[in-house]
C-alpha cells in the first residue's frame, strides 16, 4: 500500500466516522479514532501519525514494547487484547489506557503493578456482549458488579466500557450487542462513583463501527480499514 494509499484510507474514515456521527445527532468531534495496528509495521505506523492518527491500539504486550522503543509517547497507547496477568507489569508501563479489563483477579494485579509504578491507570471493562465462548470479556450481567468492584481499586480509573460485537452479516445481531453495552454505559452513568468517570464507549471495528455509532460509540477501533488486511 503507498502513502497516498494509506492516506485517503484515513481520510475516509473520518468522513464516514463524521457522516454516523451526524445521523446520529452527535459532533463529530465526539467520536475518538483508535487506529489498531496489530501486525502493522513501524514505519508504517509512523506514517499514519504523519498523517494525523494520535491514538493507537494493539492487542499483544510484546509486540507493542518493540513497538513503544521506536514511537513512544507521540500517541496515546490503548490495550485492546487479552491481558495476561503476568503481562500486567509491562502493560501499565507502555499503555495509557487498557480496554480489557474482564475480572477481579485481572483489575486487582494491573492495580497493584500500578502502584508500583506510582501511576492511576485508565481502564474500560470488556463486556462480552454476544455471549460466544470464543471472545473475552465479563457477562454482561457482571459488568456493573465488577466496576464497583474496579472503583475500590485506588491505582485504576474506570472510565467506561468495551466490547467487539458477534461477527455476523446480521447487522440486527450485531447491533442488539451495541445496545447491551449501551444500556450497561447508560446505568453506570447514573451511578455515584469514588473514582470513575464513565466517557467512553468503545465500540465498532471496520465491518461494524458505523452501526455502533448509530449506538452511541464514543470510541471506535478501526485496523483493516486503514491498514489493510492482516497477514493469517
Ligand atoms: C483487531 C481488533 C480491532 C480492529 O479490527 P478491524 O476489523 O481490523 O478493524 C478492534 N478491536 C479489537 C479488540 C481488535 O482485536
Amino acid at each position: 500500500m503507498s502513502e497516498a494509499h494509506l492516506q485517503e484510507n484515513i481520510q475516509r474514515i473520518r468522513e464516514r466516522i463524521a457522516d454516523a456521527a451526524r445521523r446520529s445527532g452527535r459532533r463529530p468531534e465526539a467520536i475518538r479514532l483508535v487506529a489498531v495496528t496489530k501486525t502493522v509495521p513501524v514505519e508504517r505506523i509512523k506514517q499514519a501519525i504523519a498523517l494525523g492518527i494520535t491514538e493507537i491500539g494493539e492487542n499483544r504486550v510484546q509486540e507493542a514494547r518493540d513497538k513503544f522503543d521506536a514511537i513512544g509517547r507521540q500517541v496515546t497507547w490503548h490495550m485492546v487484547g487479552h491481558l495476561q496477568r503476568n503481562k500486567a507489569r509491562y502493560a501499565v508501563r507502555i499503555f495509557d489506557m487498557i480496554q480489557s479489563i474482564d475480572t477481579l483477579a485481572l483489575a486487582r494485579e494491573v492495580d497493584r503493578r500500578a502502584q508500583k509504578e506510582d501511576r492511576v491507570m485508565p481502564v474500560l471493562i470488556e463486556v462480552n456482549t454476544s455471549r460466544e465462548a470464543t471472545k473475552f470479556g465479563c457477562a454482561p450481567e457482571e459488568a456493573l458488579k465488577l466496576a464497583r468492584q474496579v472503583d475500590e481499586l485506588p491505582h485504576l480509573q474506570l472510565q467506561g466500557f468495551m466490547t467487539v460485537a458477534v461477527f455476523s452479516e446480521d447487522m440486527n445481531r450485531v447491533r442488539d450487542c451495541f445496545k447491551r453495552l449501551r444500556d450497561i454505559y447508560e446505568s453506570a452513568r447514573q451511578m455515584d462513583w469514588q473514582r470513575a468517570r464513565i466517557e467512553i464507549l468503545s465500540m465498532g471495528m471496520t465491518h461494524d463501527f458505523e452501526v455502533a455509532i448509530e449506538e452511541g460509540a464514543t470510541m471506535v477501533r478501526i485496523g483493516t480499514a486503514i491498514f489493510g488486511p492482516r497477514p493469517g
